[in-house]
């Protein structure tokens, strides 16, 4: 069977990884890992659903059990993405997604050298923080630092395979959609449809 493709997505946080991912997800075969996360829950968010909450201690012994792909700091607080799930879906031909900041995107980077990676950008740092504030699920000092974090990300996106601009949602949906239907169609992965091909 094909093993799926395992897609890393970054960005800002702000930069609307949540609704372009959320639109993505409509489509079949695609598994989207739930991240482990010592971070506090935010109004709306349920467990198991947008993260697996965890305390210190839980965080670290997934990480003792060798149960992390990679995980990393993020704003005082640590993410990390469960491996389990993530093997057997691409095992079972599922196209995998990690929405994962930079750190741990170059973890993942070195361990799966076939990972592609895309990087979504914010059409600038002001409307960055203009999104944030209207999201108003941060206090104004974690908005600073976030926005602060999102200038250092910004400038390591040449390391990625793909960037994408968040400036008209419809047209980064678009784009999103056309880099993971092109990679579908790369020929390292249709080595099993030219040989049936050549069967009839
Ligand atoms: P938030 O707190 O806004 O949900 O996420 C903060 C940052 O953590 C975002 O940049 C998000 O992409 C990143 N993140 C979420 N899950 C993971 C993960 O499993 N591993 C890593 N390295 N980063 C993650």
């Amino acid at each position: 069977m094909k093993k799926g493709t395992l897609f890393i997505v970054s960005g800002p946080s702000g930069c609307g990884k949540g609704t372009i991912l959320a639109e993505i997800m409509k489509n079949p075969g695609l598994y989207f890992s739930i991240s482990a996360t010592t971070r506090k829950k935010r109004s709306g968010e349920e467990d198991g659903v947008n993260y697996h909450f965890m305390t210190n201690d839980t965080f670290r012994e997934l990480i003792q059990n060798d149960g992390i792909l990679e995980y990393a700091e993020y704003c005082g607080n640590y993410y990390g993405t469960p491996k389990k799930p993530v093997e057997e879906h691409l095992n079972a031909g599922d196209d995998v997604i990690l929405e994962i900041e930079i750190i741990g995107a170059i973890k993942v980077l070195t361990k799966c050298p076939d990972a592609v990676s895309i990087f979504l950008l914010p059409p600038s740092l002001s409307e960055l923080e203009h999104r944030l504030r209207r999201r108003g699920t941060e206090s104004e000092s974690v908005l600073q630092e976030r926005v602060a974090q999102a200038a250092k990300e910004i400038k390591q996106s040449n390391k990625y395979d793909y960037v994408v601009v968040n400036d008209t949602l419809s047209q980064a949906i678009a784009d999103v959609k056309a880099i993971l239907r092109a990679e579908s169609c790369k020929t390292r992965k249709c080595q099993t449809i030219i040989e049936e091909v050549l069967k009839k």
